[in-house]
């Protein structure tokens, strides 16, 4: 692997295939099949990440008991796994006055960023419900500032349900920062001509 990208998007391939071994159902002989021939071929790989996973999945498990939801009683435990291997936890804030109530999406984000960490490489979701709950379009958003191609895990841990998406499936067309330095660059220059 030469360049930092390629070593994350192997990070992720790794990821899916543990995530794949983990939880395909059996008749998904398909995902099975590749699942094992991608592990025998990467042995340390997929170790490394099925105990990093395991450890993120444990982070999120902790926050979601730190839960203070006594509005919503809808407890949510998140955590991000950073590039550097550090992991950073969230559970959701709730409010009286409940605009102000943050996500646990963008508690353990903001952990991560006053940390020094900016650049993600899974999220884990745990929600106390019988499916996997997706972010809500802010988080999506926000996590998409930092690391677009961020892979996510969600858990409704009442059945152990998950589903797994990239962010850019959950949020195919994006705002993004380079929008506004695009709007600031033509102003700038339009100036700088007015000047002239
Ligand atoms: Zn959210």
């Amino acid at each position: 692997m030469s360049s930092p990208e390629a070593l994350a998007e192997h990070r992720w391939q790794a990821l899916v295939r543990a995530y794949y071994a983990l939880h395909a159902p059996e008749t998904d002989t398909q995902a099975r099949l590749e699942a094992a021939r991608w592990r025998s071929a990467h042995r340390d790989f997929y170790d490394t990440f099925l105990a990093q996973l395991e450890e993120v999945r444990r982070a999120a498990s902790v926050a979601l008991q730190h839960a203070w939801a006594p509005y919503s009683h809808f407890p949510v435990g998140a955590a991000l796994l950073c590039t550097d291997g550090t992991i950073w936890h969230g559970c959701n804030v709730e409010c009286s006055s409940y605009g102000l109530t943050l996500c646990a999406e963008r508690v353990a984000l903001g952990a991560a960023v006053a940390n020094g960490r900016r650049d993600f490489v899974l999220l884990v979701l745990l929600t106390d419900t019988d499916t996997p709950v997706a972010p809500c379009g802010a988080c999506r958003q926000l996590l998409h500032d930092f690391t677009p191609q961020l892979l996510i895990l969600a858990e409704g841990i009442r059945q152990g349900r998950t589903a797994l998406w990239f962010l850019s499936q959950l949020l195919p067309d994006p705002f993004s920062g380079k929008d506004i330095w695009e709007r600031y660059r033509r102003s700038t220059t339009a100036l700088t001509h007015r000047e002239e």
